[in-house]
């Protein structure tokens, strides 16, 4: 009989399922996910097989920490590391009763259930009374345990499909969505603070591959912000891999910026640039949307008029702002869950802050702004920009005077 301790991770894709005539594009997406990375995370992935619309991780070395890294890929459902035993009842019943003995030794659960799927119709007994029988056979031989079906404190999986039978203890909540990748390209405006990787990463949930864009404004900023820039972006990077971060100088557009009138604008008109540089950048890596930070009502900038007002800045693409619905208080779980919350509140200096008017305007209008801009060469600020964007290296130690560390932008 096979080991009864887990030899293999059983992958549960999520919403894959509801794909129809893409269902074998998103497979294919979801599979080379999950081999980057576990590559990444643990320096080789395991064999991975797909059957029946599921994803077996073969004989991998830590079938727990395994099943771990593989629910955190977006589009996984659960996992749950697994013992592959052949189907016949008295091996699957030896299996649980081996598999929950070893639990028994790390934790002291009052309850049980028992759950059984019988999707291959040929094992001879049916789930319900198959479950039944696992149970008394758990009550013999452990009779300080009960049986709950509604809340147990300990399931007992039995899975037996035409590809094997499996037993199982554990189903690792996955982090849902789609496969990175599988919804395109979009351009996220990365600042250092607590919203913008949020938002990014709820892109990536549903299936989009994230590019950033920071606009740093040193020397007005330390070094500490590109650093703290780069750090939020490793994090981020764990989600998708691959990831792309630009960096644009902004120190000379807002200097001419402040030298305008209409100081209450100032913050809406840094804003408005940021739209137009993104757009361009996006329109040259043919990325599909923008995506912010900007939640609603939050501070000035995030009224609802001046978020009119800096959109109109905004080249003709999308422009998603996924945490419009979000309170702060739910924004910042979402931060501590995905890994950037620690590194965002560490103390920058955010190049809108240190410009910031004494009284913002709330109620923006888009003519006031640009009125507030006539004169200005919008088009050439815009294409001296994104000359000298630069790419981030992710794993360049911090640079002297924080220099990007990375090449010229693409
Ligand atoms: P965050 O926590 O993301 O900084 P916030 O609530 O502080 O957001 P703002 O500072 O008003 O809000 O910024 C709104 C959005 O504008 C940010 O979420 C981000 O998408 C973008 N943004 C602001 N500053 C920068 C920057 N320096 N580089 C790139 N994007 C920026
Ligand atoms: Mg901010």
């Amino acid at each position: 009989m096979k080991s009864p301790t887990p030899d293999c991770v059983l992958v549960r894709p999520g919403e894959l399922s509801l794909k129809g005539g893409n269902r074998r594009r998103f497979e294919k997406i979801l599979r080379r996910n999950l081999r980057l990375a576990l590559e990444h995370a643990l320096g080789e992935a395991p064999r991975i097989e797909k059957r029946h619309g599921r994803f077996y991780l073969l004989d991998p070395r830590d079938p727990r920490k395994t099943a771990r890294l593989a629910a955190r890929v977006f589009g996984v459902a659960n996992a749950s590391p697994a013992s592959r035993v052949p189907a016949e009842p008295a091996a699957l019943e030896q299996a649980a009763l081996k598999l929950l003995e070893r639990r028994l030794e790390e934790a002291a659960p009052r309850t049980f259930a028992v759950r059984v799927r019988r999707a291959d119709k040929r094992f001879p007994i049916r789930s319900g009374p198959f479950a039944a029988e696992v149970g008394a056979r758990v009550l013999e031989a452990h009779p300080g345990l009960k049986v709950d079906l509604d809340a147990p404190e300990l399931e007992l999986g039995i899975e037996i499909r035409e590809e094997g039978a499996f037993v199982f203890l554990e189903k690792i909540p996955g982090s849902g969505g789609l496969p990175v990748g599988s919804e395109g390209r979009v351009l996220s405006l990365l600042s250092g603070g607590i919203d913008s990787p949020v938002a990014s990463w709820m892109m990536m949930k549903r299936g989009c591959r994230v590019e950033f864009l920071h606009f740093d404004s040193s020397p007005f900023t330390g070094p500490g912000s590109l650093e703290k820039v780069r750090r939020l972006a490793r994090i981020l990077d764990s989600w998708q891999g691959g990831t792309k971060v630009f960096v644009c100088p902004f120190a000379e557009i807002q200097k001419v910026l402040r030298a305008r009138r209409g100081e209450s604008y100032r913050t809406l008109l840094y804003r408005r640039f940021m739209m137009r540089i993104a757009g361009a950048l996006a329109s040259r890596r043919r990325l599909g949307a923008l995506v912010t930070g900007d939640s609603l009502g939050q501070v000035a900038s995030q009224t609802l008029a001046n978020l009119r007002v800096v959109h109109a800045a905004a080249a003709d693409l999308p422009v998603f702002r996924p945490l419009v619905g979000l309170d702060k208080e739910e924004t910042i779980a979402l931060a501590r869950r995905i890994g950037t919350y620690e590194t965002s509140i560490e103390p920058y200096e955010d190049c809108c802050t240190l410009f910031q008017p004494r009284s913002p305007a709330t109620a923006g209008k888009a003519e006031t702004a640009a009125a507030l801009e006539a004169g200005l060469d919008l088009e050439g600020l815009t294409a001296g920009a994104l000359e000298n964007l630069r790419e981030l290296d992710l794993d360049a130690p911090p640079g002297p005077g924080g220099s990007p560390g990375g090449g010229p932008a693409r």
